[in-house]
């Protein structure tokens, strides 16, 4: 019996209607499709992306190479060499990220003591070869420098959760 009603309703196209009205149904429904680049998705101000090393705004770096973020890593993505200056301050000679090993957990940032690394919102970076993928101390400072504002902005609205 179940046999002969399976083939009544497939002779009368039940299931062939039934994904039409699916189909039409989300003709006249708001789309959710997000057209990227020309739209962006929401992202929150913690949203961890493309590393960067801060400045004070007088213009001193200010990591002070205590590598706490090296030693944290999970990844071993860090490595830092570090002298003392002349007037006995320590700072950086070497500050390298391999974003290739990073897997931006944010323990970087979250152990530093001077807010000096930190994962900025930029997310849209590539790399042809190993070598652009690697961060150094120089490309993470200017990439601070033109963060900054943007990093300044989301400390402030973040500052009654930290
Ligand atoms: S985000 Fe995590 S894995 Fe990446 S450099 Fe920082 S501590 Fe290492
Ligand atoms: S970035 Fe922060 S945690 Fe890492 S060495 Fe510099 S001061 Fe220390």
């Amino acid at each position: 019996m179940g046999a002969v009603i399976s083939y009544i309703k497939s002779l009368a196209l039940g299931e062939l209607f039934k994904g039409l009205s699916v189909t039409a149904r989300h003709l006249v429904t708001r789309k959710i499709t997000v057209q990227y680049p020309e739209e962006k998705a929401p992202q929150s101000p913690r949203f961890r992306g493309l590393h960067a090393l801060r400045r004070y705004p007088n213009g001193e770096e200010r990591c002070i190479a205590c590598k706490l973020c090296e030693a944290v890593c999970p990844a071993a993505a860090i490595t830092i060499e570090s002298e003392p200056r002349a007037d006995g301050t320590r700072r950086t000679t070497r500050y390298e990220i391999d974003l290739l090993k990073c897997i931006y957990c944010g323990f970087c940032e979250e152990s530093c003591p001077v807010d000096s690394i930190v994962e900025t919102r930029h997310y849209e970076y590539f790399g042809e070869q190993r070598s652009d993928l690697l961060m150094t101390k120089d490309r993470l400072l200017a990439h601070g420098d033109r963060c900054e504002a943007q990093i300044a902005a989301d400390r402030a609205e973040d500052a009654p959760y930290r």
